[in-house]
């Protein structure tokens, strides 16, 4: 049978969706093709692609496991739809960040660490032996010094020592050491140092005997006040051996908070951060070792292993050449292999994931993606383009979830979702080719139809925010000034330097600026609009004034939670390997109150029916109430473009962009700050980047200063004030190429900005 002609022919069916806030959606899916769900945020593309066609699929392949397995294995509810059918099994290739353990590495991740392993084993000189010899994950490899980490803990002499001080003053500033203790006596009444000298008067043999010395026998009184002996161990010895070397879990927890405060965290001296052991990197190929290997920009390394022609070495080099490759497809060609993966966006992170996903022969999966393009600038988005094309070729379904017009461009079918968002979207307004997407009357094809112009009379700064000297990463001694009162785009391609620029040196030089970030927002799981925002204090207040009882009681967190869940509404199931499940507590039904606590009510709701409601019903429902504790904040939802937000939804459900813009509401109200966003496009429709502009205006006008890392063409058109960072990325980036207004940078011929930014025009 001809399979491919099938595969073409096969729909994902769905009929009668109803996740989340999804009306019945029914729709087939065409399969073996690059389908793009569009739609403003909140309109459900989420819920079709993750809460619908993700979750079934994943539940069904686990039902094909036997019990012992699936006991094991997350559970999945299944999605409330009629049908669901004709399924593949399906990759999520999200932006979660990969894992926080420092021994994942974007060499690791992507295998190519391995394959450069084999060829070291094979061709370096001298060889180490086998090519586990050369994994600092493996003990025949790692360094041991540090165990494989490339850092260790050290005691920091500028934190553990007050040189002006004198050992009877206090000179260790470490409480098992203070004045009177035993271990004190040792150093104090040694008889080796004058104990009311301060430290920094010792000469170079009383440090070192200070801090290293051992073998003496030293004078020592006991508890008694008898005179004993004991062996002298210098300070930093006897440090390491007691509150280093051992566990540090297995101190007290007082020692513990004590041992971290005089500690720091210190690339390793014996590898040199490099992780492996002397043999390991001795080896050399070319002159170069595993470690120069690790610390190359991957373009650079590439470069490396082409020049090598051994007929037998080459062949390996070639495979991770391959797939290096694809690391510069993805616009990540100035990484290193040795970078750590915790440290990488969101964006990078997902981009990488791809990479490890086109190195597998499975054909026939669902790869489903969530706005790849973020982190990307426009000049990269098509090679994230061919990657996705790749992917479909190779005979697979490509879902993605995108705003971007350049990634909309290359999808088979288009799945547009609305036509507004929560309540007010959940079906399909449009479905079919981009052409007829663009022809179409949905406001996904009116904005792509539209052209706008750059902003032609930007504001007047009201002073100047500078950065000076900055050189942290590739950054090559920058200096900037940032205009006060205005609405600053900070702009250049992935790796140019933008977020160590901004995130990094300009918060440090202004603590006072706020970063507003998509990161998680701390608090419990039971953290909801509600709470973030102070609302839910105020409703407590009105609940218990108007029946006479205590404020508590209205609290999910104490007197009023259910039983069975206290009070999260869903019960949390946490597994080691995979991510977390949860599911809907069956006796309260995700209400989160007891049920005598749903007896009370105001105008004909109870606490939990208030918190049901979205921040735009609930800002009818109060409106009478005439309480600005309670409307501003729910005012403040509704400008971000939150209003469909319910008020007790859980903080951790909430998508990146849709945090960074509940923390941008908590600062609406306030003037005179200085506001940090990165890329606060994320997870925005073309419509919605619209409010969000008007957002930030507000925030200018009102006398705030805002500075936003940006991609998205049209906010770098709306802005007063551009910086440009470039000319591209890792060491070929870190400078300024640019500073000026969109009309200015129209007319620049250095930037790559530039240039995309008059194609947008055209
Ligand atoms: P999109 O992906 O288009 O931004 P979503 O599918 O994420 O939209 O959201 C559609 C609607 O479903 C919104 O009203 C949103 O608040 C709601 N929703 C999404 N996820 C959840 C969830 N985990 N719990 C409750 N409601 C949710
Ligand atoms: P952008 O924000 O423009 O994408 P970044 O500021 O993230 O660029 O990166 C600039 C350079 O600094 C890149 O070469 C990147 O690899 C490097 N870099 C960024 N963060 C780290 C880190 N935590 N460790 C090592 N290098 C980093
Ligand atoms: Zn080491
Ligand atoms: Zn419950």
């Amino acid at each position: 049978m001809p399979t491919v002609a099938l595969v073409n022919a096969e729909t994902i069916e769905i009929v009668g969706a109803r996740v989340h806030n999804l009306r019945d959606v029914t729709l087939r899916i065409p399969k073996g093709k690059i389908v793009v769900f569009t739609g403003v945020s909140g309109s459900g593309k989420s819920s079709v692609v993750f809460g619908t066609v993700a979750v079934e699929s994943q539940r069904q392949l686990n039902e094909t496991f036997t019990w012992f397995i699936r006991n094991r294995l997350p559970k999945y509810e299944r999605p409330d739809a009629d049908v669901i059918d004709n399924l593949a099994p399906a990759v999520v290739v999200d932006q979660k960040p990969i894992g926080g353990n420092s021994r994942s590495t974007v060499g690791t991740m992507t295998d190519i660490q391995s394959i450069i392993r084999v060829l070291f084993s094979r061709h370096g000189v001298p060889s180490a032996g086998e090519a586990t010899r050369y994994s600092f994950n493996d003990p025949l490899g790692m360094c041991p010094e540090c165990g494989g980490l490339g850092h260790v803990v050290r005691a920091d002499l500028d934190k553990l020592l007050d040189t002006g001080k004198s050992l009877n003053e206090g000179a260790i500033r470490f409480s098992p050491f203070a004045v009177g203790t035993f271990q004190w006596q040792i150093y104090a009444e040694s008889g080796l140092f004058d104990p009311d000298k301060p430290l920094r008067d010792f000469t170079a043999e009383e440090w070192q005997l200070f801090l290293h010395g051992n073998g003496f026998r030293v004078p020592r009184l006991n508890k008694t006040g008898s005179m004993g002996h004991n062996a002298y161990e210098g300070l930093l010895e006897r440090f390491d051996r007691l509150y280093i070397k051992r566990d540090l879990s297995a101190l007290s927890e007082k020692n513990r908070t004590a041992a971290m405060a005089v500690v720091s965290e210190q690339t390793c001296p014996s590898c040199d951060g490099a992780r492996l052991n002397a043999a390991a990197l001795a080896s050399r190929i070319g002159g170069l070792g595993i470690a120069d290997y690790g610390r190359m920009e991957v373009s650079d390394l590439i470069e490396t292993l082409a020049a090598i022609d051994d007929p037998v070495a080459a062949p390996i080099a070639g495979a991770a050449i391959a797939r290096l490759r694809r690391v510069e497809d993805v616009g990540l060609g100035y990484l290193s292999l040795d970078r750590e993966t915790s440290t990488l966006s969101g964006g990078e992170a997902q981009r990488l994931k791809v990479v490890r996903h086109l190195g597998s022969s499975l054909t026939g999966m669902t790869y489903i993606f969530d706005e790849p393009s973020v982190g990307m600038h426009p000049r990269d988005v098509h090679r994230l383009n061919e990657l996705l094309i790749q992917l479909r070729d190779k005979g697979n379904s490509v879902l993605v979830v995108e705003h971007s017009p350049d990634v909309i461009a290359v999808a088979d079918h288009v799945v547009d979702m609305g036509p507004g968002a929560g309540a007010d979207g959940g079906t399909v307004v449009f479905q079919g080719s981009v052409e007829k997407l663009r022809a179409s009357g949905t406001l996904t094809g009116e904005r792509l139809r539209e052209t706008r112009p750059v902003n032609e009379s930007p504001r007047t700064p009201t002073g100047w925010l500078t950065v000076s000297g900055a050189d942290r990463y590739n950054l090559k001694n920058v200096t900037a000034r940032f205009p006060a009162g205005v609405l600053t785009a900070v702009t250049g391609v992935a790796g140019s330097g933008k977020s160590t620029l901004v995130s990094g040196a300009f918060l440090a030089a202004h603590p006072d600026a706020v970063a507003v970030d998509q990161s998680a927002i701390g608090g419990s799981r039971r953290s909801s609009p509600a709470t973030y925002l102070g609302i839910m204090d105020q409703l407590r207040q009105l609940f218990a004034k108007a029946h006479g009882v205590k404020p508590g009681l209205f609290s999910f967190n104490s007197a009023g939670a259910c039983a069975e869940c206290g009070g999260a509404g869903i019960i949390f199931t946490d597994l080691a390997y995979m991510d977390p499940v949860t599911t809907v507590c069956q006796t309260c039904h995700g209400r989160r109150y007891r049920p005598e606590v749903l007896g009370y009510q105001v105008r004909g709701a109870s606490i939990a029916d208030v918190l049901d409601m979205t921040a735009s019903e609930a800002l009818e429902f109060w409106h009478e109430h005439d309480d600005a504790r309670i409307l501003t904040p729910l005012r403040a939802l509704a400008d971000v473009g939150l209003g469909y937000l319910t008020l007790g939804r859980a903080l951790s459900s909430l998508s990146g962009g849709e945090r960074q813009r509940i923390k941008l509401a908590d600062h609406l109200h306030r003037r005179g700050g200085v506001y940090v966003l990165d890329e606060p496009t994320t997870g925005l429709h073309m419509a919605d980047v619209d409010t969000l502009m008007t957002l930030l205006d507000r925030l200018v006008d009102g006398g705030n200063t805002v500075i936003v890392i940006e991609h998205d063409l049209e906010v770098v058109k709306r802005a007063d004030w551009i910086v440009d960072l470039g000319p591209d990325g890792g060491k070929h980036g870190g400078e300024i190429v640019f500073a000026g207004t969109p009309t200015e940078l129209l007319a620049d011929r250095r930037s790559i900005t530039a240039d995309y930014l008059r194609r947008s025009l055209t």
